[in-house]
């Protein structure tokens, strides 16, 4: 089956195209038959706890079970802690783009280049509409959406970001466009 990410427009580039709780529930076998064949990740709490490094057992497994699939796997991570992103993504032996800037464009197309991938194979899994999803649609690629990890986080995310992420995960789950 050949992936059709449907372009988003308007208000839709902020709406995912898959959920998911956690990380650890999103099928590769799903995302395999979507001849999706590179993942950008997310590092905050996508990955780990907002600024924090201990990766649970259960995302290790999923990791793992992602390379042994075939996926080429990069961390995209807006955080300014570069040693962090750059010790984790080392911990994973997966390549890292740190400063990202997402929304931005350039951050994808960097990611896309260490991944060796076209934007058609590609998916992004984040916790925030307005950096991973906004900037996965921007940049043509299937965006999956999972919860926080945990409720800590930036503060700038907590109290300009979060209100009207969750006025518009309501507005998108009214409409039918979000599975949970
Ligand atoms: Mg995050």
């Amino acid at each position: 089956m050949k992936n059709e990410v449907s372009r988003r427009r308007g208000l839709m580039l902020c709406c995912p195209h898959q959920t998911a709780q956690e990380i650890t529930q999103i099928s590769l076998v799903d995302l395999k038959s979507r001849s999706i064949a590179a993942v950008i990740l997310d590092l905050d709490n996508t990955l780990v706890r907002w600024q924090q490094e201990d990766i649970s057992e259960d995302v290790l497994g999923w990791i793992q079970q992602a390379k042994e699939l075939g996926f080429a796997l990069c961390i995209l991570s807006n955080s300014f802690s570069g040693h962090r992103v750059k010790r984790m993504a080392e911990r994973l032996n997966v390549p890292f783009v740190r400063r990202a800037k997402k929304p931005g464009r350039a951050g994808f197309q960097q990611a896309f280049r260490l991944l060796g991938c076209r934007a058609e194979e590609a998916a992004i899994i984040g916790d925030q509409l307005f950096t991973d999803i906004l900037g996965g649609n921007r940049a043509g690629i299937h965006t999956i959406l999972v919860n926080p990890i945990h409720s800590r986080e930036f503060l700038y995310t907590r109290i300009i970001s979060r209100p009207p992420e969750r006025m518009l995960i309501r507005h998108f789950r009214r409409l039918g466009h979000m599975n949970h």
